[in-house]
């Protein structure tokens, strides 16, 4: 890979760091260049989660799905920007500033895997890799205009992902197009002893065209409230499109959308609490020479080092986690993720996939939200998948004023490539 493509990144920032002499080997990726975000752990090369308090760190050892990169022939040319700790939802969190959209400048590449969206939607590499928590790969697949995929739960194993949020989150591929999707997720996918929640469904596929029969649920509550009227036109057209390609289109709906959001900021605040404890100066990225007690140190490194975001999240999780809060807010957040997911069961039953936009906007502008509460908000159609651990797919379905819509694609548990094949027959 020349370097002549990476220096273009100044446009962009999708690269917290860039490996000018990444190697490569032999297998189904032989040469091909992949970017990792910077949340997956890659053995000595700086992986900093977007944040100051990782600055300089360097992992002893690869993530599994970068392993099976490596093993697969693949170069992992650099590590792409993210919201700090994968909380966001533009990519403005990080500490190394904003990517910008390869497609608009002037707009945000989504988040958190903004920094892997643009570095394939600039063109500087064919693929890469993005972790999705809460949306963190479709969105800014939807917003730059590529193709993202969130697997199902435990598919991708998360050995060497750095947690945020680890009973939501995954590894997954993101590239131009659907064939390249499916053929990065096919070296990533499979069960990784080293990961206790990894299961064993390796991906093989090649995707196919063929959508004939297919049932595909439209729920009420992807168009509802909040979903700007041409995202939804734009999205009914795709819908309608796969309808022409024989599908059948099956109106339903999910009630417990209305509760899925607030299910997802109290579980994951709380995940994020717990999981974020061991940043304490002392075991990862730069120290603190501070001669005060550890107790002053701890505080001091924290308050210096971790972004407002970042610092909010862990608050508002620590509040839901405490005595005498908990039964009021985490065991009740766990309730509605039932009721998801017992959703989602009961639609399976009907229909093989469930489709919708992606997010209920195009991206935003850069510096447009301000409030944390209206950035949340902007998560209401990918969390859900998460909640319930199945699998979605955002490809694109065209554009609002110039920017990409993407078209979402949800299927059951371990059902990949039905999604892969709705998405493919559609692209
Ligand atoms: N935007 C969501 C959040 O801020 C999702 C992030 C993610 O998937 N990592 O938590």
């Amino acid at each position: 890979m020349g370097t002549l493509a990476f220096d273009a990144d100044d446009r962009w920032n999708a690269f917290v760091t860039i490996c000018r002499n990444a190697e490569h080997g032999d297998g189904p990726l032989a040469g091909v260049p992949v970017a990792v975000k910077d949340n997956i752990s890659t053995a000595g090369i700086q992986t900093t989660c977007g944040s100051a308090i990782l600055e300089g760190y360097l992992p002893p050892y690869d993530a599994h799905a970068v392993s099976l990169l490596k093993a697969a022939g693949a170069a992992i040319v650099g590590k792409t920007n993210m919201d700090e700790f994968g909380m966001g939802t533009t990519t403005e969190s990080s500490a190394f500033g904003p990517t910008t959209n390869p497609v608009n400048v002037a707009h945000v590449p989504g988040g958190s895997s903004g920094g892997s969206a643009a570095a394939v939607a600039s063109g500087m590499v064919p693929m890469a890799l993005g972790t999705d928590t809460g949306g963190s790969i479709r969105c800014p697949a939807a917003f730059c205009g590529i193709v993202g995929l969130k697997p199902t739960y435990g598919r991708v194993s998360r050995y060497g992902l750095i947690a945020y949020a680890n009973s939501l989150e995954g590894i997954g591929p993101m590239a131009g197009n659907v064939t390249d999707v499916s053929r990065l997720f096919s070296v990533i996918a499979g069960k990784d002893p080293r990961d206790a929640t990894s299961i064993d469904r390796p991906y093989t596929h090649t995707p196919s065209s063929e959508i004939r029969g297919m049932r595909i649920g439209v729920p009420a509550e992807f168009f509802g409230e909040g979903v700007d009227d041409s995202v939804a036109e734009t999205v009914r057209t795709a819908i309608g499109d796969l309808e022409g390609l024989g599908a059948e289109i099956v109106e339903c709906s999910m009630p417990s959308m209305k509760y899925a959001l607030a299910a997802y900021y109290v579980t994951c605040t709380s995940e994020a609490s717990s999981n974020l404890a061991r940043f304490d100066g002392i075991r990862y990225g730069p120290g603190n020479e501070s001669k005060r007690s550890w107790h002053d140190a701890y505080q001091e490194h924290r308050r210096e080092r971790f972004g407002a975001e970042v610092r909010r999240r862990i608050m508002l999780g620590t509040f839901a986690l405490s005595a005498g809060y908990y039964g009021k807010y985490y065991s009740k957040a766990q309730a509605a993720r039932t009721n998801v997911r017992e959703d989602f069961a009961r639609l399976f039953r009907d229909v093989d996939v469930i489709a919708g936009p992606t997010m209920p906007t195009t991206a935003f502008a850069l510096g447009e939200k301000t409030d944390p509460l209206s950035m949340y908000l902007a998560d209401i159609l990918t969390v859900p998948a998460n909640l319930a651990g199945v699998p979605a797919i955002s490809v694109p379905c065209g554009d609002v004023g110039g920017l990409p819509v993407g078209l979402q694609i949800i299927g059951r548990h371990c059902e990949e490539e039905r999604i892969v094949d709705t998405a493919f027959a559609y692209e």
